[in-house]
């Protein structure tokens, strides 16, 4: 590892080690989509436990799992979305909610990704009004990816979910990095995902297995959510090869999130020291570092040529993600190389 570049680009760059692939090779498997492949009704059983939800779904992607979500809650033809403008669904899916519910979005301008109740009740439309089309969902983002890896208080999820329900709306949680949130905050993430009716996370971003993301929601949700699994092609066959490396994550990839959590605040205490980069230490709460820069071009190509990978992140600003296969030295050396660049 240490002799080739240090990836920084996204934490889906991590690559399943030799015990994960150990334990995906000795997985016990079946027909998926006939429910008999135990390994992946272990997966389902256990991430819905863990995020407290009745039943879950094993499927190949976090897009699916918003997909089928955002399906599940919306009915098609002019029902609306409230979600942040910065979020996965509004930039990075294809335009999937358009496209499979003829769905609006309604997008709050939250730079960070949190917003508040107020700020759900302002993008509110009139119930009954012919014009308007119709509030249907909330969606909120755990952590917020292009917010900068930012955590959800659960005061700020109870007050978000609970405009929700005030105005008859379903809530979905889009946990990509959820247990980061959770190792983060100390706090249990079946408190976070609680008040939802659809919540997932993904288990090919900081939780390190090749593929897989597990849908949770109520016994009837999830019924339900296998009809459109079917219909877009997602039920699979011998997926408890994929279901292993997810368990085997579960096992022993969680606690050690603080560790990318610990190397992203390094990262951001040495760029905050140089004038050449602009961030705040303070609001790294996670495994993401966005800073500002002159010029991201020029700044993630001088990166690259010194054996540092970090990606774009909109007007003026790069994105570094930590990881599981950046150790401390790889960590140090990506550090001392960015601190560098930004000096001048
Ligand atoms: C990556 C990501 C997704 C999509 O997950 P994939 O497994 O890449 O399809 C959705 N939401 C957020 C916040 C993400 O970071």
């Amino acid at each position: 590892m240490n002799a080739g570049p240090v990836n920084l680009m996204s934490d889906t760059q991590t690559l399943p080690s030799e015990a994960m692939r150990a334990t995906m090779a000795a997985a016990e498997v079946g027909d998926e989509q006939k429910l008999a492949d135990p390994t992946t009704i272990e997966l389902q059983d256990r991430v819905a436990a863990l995020l407290g939800h009745e039943a879950g779904l094993f499927l190949p992607s976090g897009t699916m799992c918003n997909l089928i979500g955002f399906r599940l809650h919306l009915r098609p033809g002019g029902d609306e979305a409230i979600l942040a403008a910065n979020s996965h669904p509004v930039g990075f899916e294809g335009g999937s909610p358009a496209a499979f519910n003829g769905a609006m979005l309604r997008q709050i301008d939250a730079p960070t990704g949190i917003f508040s109740g107020e700020d759900v009740v302002a993008s509110l439309r009139e119930p009954g009004n012919r014009y308007a089309p119709r509030s249907r969902m909330i969606s909120v983002e755990q952590t917020t990816n292009m917010g900068g890896g930012r955590v959800w208080s659960q005061a700020a999820i109870d007050e978000v979910v609970g405009v929700a329900r005030e105005h008859q709306m379903r809530a979905h949680l889009d946990g990509a990095r959820l247990m980061n949130a959770a190792v983060a905050a100390e706090a249990e993430p079946a408190l976070f995902a609680a008040g939802f009716d659809t919540a997932w996370i993904d288990f090919s971003k900081a939780l390190g297995a090749p593929v897989g993301a597990v849908l949770v929601g109520s016994e009837a949700l999830i019924h339900e959510a296998w009809r459109f699994k079917q219909m877009i092609g997602g039920a699979m066959r011998q997926s408890g090869i994929l279901a292993a490396a997810c368990l085997f994550a579960l096992d022993h990839h969680v606690g050690r999130l603080a560790a990318d959590h610990d190397h992203a605040r390094r990262l951001a205490e040495a760029l905050a020291d140089t004038p050449g980069a602009a961030v705040d230490p303070a609001t790294v709460e996670t495994n993401i570092v966005i800073f500002e820069v002159e010029d991201p071009a020029v700044f993630i190509a001088a990166a690259e040529a010194r054996g540092v990978l970090v990606g774009p992140a909109g007007a003026g600003r790069v994105r570094a993600v930590t990881h599981l296969d950046v150790d401390d030295v790889a960590m140090q050396r990506a550090i001392d190389v960015l601190a560098e660049l930004a000096q001048g």
